[in-house]
């Protein structure tokens, strides 16, 4: 991966992505007073903000993605899985999205075990990025088509759509980075021009190739995967996949477990994101309390001694770690579950937390039911 010649085209594409996810957001949170009382309406536009907070957390995790791959840091988690069963798994979600659409939506899945070393996680972006991909560039009345199979030794991934096509010309270029960027007949789709880019290094860290065929415009397109197959030996891990934020990879369980109540501070010098994870907790019935400096925090720990803190690192002064050093060193702070929320999702994040005295660490945006599941653990554990 290189990046980019004219940064000053990336870097307007880039703000023009983030704008317009964001534009909607902010109606919405404008139009959440009106629409109060009317809950039909209130659903309406609290799936506008969760719809586009995701889109605009996907476009951050693959920015993340290009920086860990172009700097050689990205750590494949592989175990055997079967692929026929993360497929599954991962076309779920889809179906509904393209029946919304008008889109009609087939596939076609092994019956035996298709088995490959393989990380999960990365395995399923995989077939996101194209699924999404084909959906982005089919018109309502098409068709998108995913099957998984076996061909010489090898498993091979097919999505193939009955959309817009892509010129001969282009092709060649498709899996370049930035690739969209300034091409000729670009449809007003968006999008960064990145997707393929990483989906491709993606399959070529493990030991894959990828490669799209179209007849051209209107033609629709065909994206195929070959990953190696696993040899023969331990049977495939059950699935149990969800991208969350960064690298944060423990797989997200949403099964409705209602929390037990507990003693929470929150702390984040951003007042705002404090507001929303204290709301979240309340409204979840917890005892909550807040602040707004690592100062504070300590100040606010002796008094409540919480079960639980969700502590933000990148504090000015007193920061989150010396935060955690300091309650680790009281007699009543050695109990206390200590998760540490952070813009940094890397391994080396996560040991320098753990380190500090965190049990666990959070990589922002904290997803809600990884905040659910932290205070559902924490009666299992102790
Ligand atoms: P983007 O974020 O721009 O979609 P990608 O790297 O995922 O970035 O895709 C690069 C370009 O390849 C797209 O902008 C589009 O022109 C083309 N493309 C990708 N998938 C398809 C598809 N299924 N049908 C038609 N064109 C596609």
């Amino acid at each position: 991966m290189t990046l980019p010649g004219s940064s000053g085209t990336f870097l307007a594409t880039l703000a023009h992505e983030l704008r317009n996810p964001l534009a909607p957001v902010r109606m919405a949170a404008e139009l959440l007073e009106v629409v109060k009382d009317d809950t039909t309406r209130l659903e309406q536009v609290s799936n506008v903000i969760t719809r586009q907070t995701a889109n605009m957390t996907r476009l951050i995790d693959d920015l993340l993605d290009v920086s860990r791959i172009t700097h050689g840091r990205i750590d494949l988690r592989k175990e055997r899985l079967d692929l026929g069963s993360l497929i599954a798994q991962t076309v779920s979600p889809f179906r509904d999205e393209c029946e919304r659409a008008e889109i009609t939506f087939t596939s076609e899945l092994p019956r035996s075990p298709l088995v490959i070393d393989g990380d999960p996680v990365r395995i399923a972006q995989i077939i996101d990025n194209l699924l999404n991909n084909a959906h982005k560039f089919t018109e309502p009345g098409g068709s998108i088509h995913v099957s998984a199979t076996e061909e010489d030794g090898q498993a091979l991934i097919r999505v193939r759509d009955s959309g817009i096509g892509i010129e001969r010309s282009h092709l060649e270029h498709i899996f370049e980075m930035f690739a969209q960027v300034g091409s000729p007949g670009r449809t007003t789709q968006g999008g960064l021009g990145i997707g393929l880019s990483l989906t491709r290094s993606l399959v070529e860290l493990h030991g894959g190739a990828i490669e799209a065929k179209s007849d051209g415009r209107g033609k629709g397109s065909e994206f195929t995967v070959r990953l190696p197959l696993a040899p023969p030996g331990e049977p495939p891990h059950p699935p149990g996949v969800g991208r969350t934020a960064g690298d944060d990879r423990e797989p997200v369980d949403t099964t409705d477990t209602a929390s037990p109540l507990r003693s929470v501070l929150a702390v984040d010098d951003n007042r705002d994101a404090l507001t929303a994870v204290a709301t979240l907790l309340r409204y979840n019935g917890h005892d909550v309390e807040t602040a707004e400096s690592g100062a504070e925090a300590l100040e606010k720990a002796r008094i409540q001694q919480p079960d639980v803190i969700f502590l933000d690192v990148g504090m000015p002064e007193v920061d989150g770690y010396e935060v955690a050093h300091r309650i680790r060193r009281q007699p009543w702070g050695q109990t206390i579950l200590l998760v540490a929320v952070t813009g940094w999702g890397q391994e080396k994040d996560k040991e320098e937390a753990l380190n500090a005295g965190f049990d666990v660490h959070l990589t922002k945006p904290a997803d809600p039911e990884e905040i659910h599941r932290i205070l559902v653990d924490l009666e299992r554990d102790r």
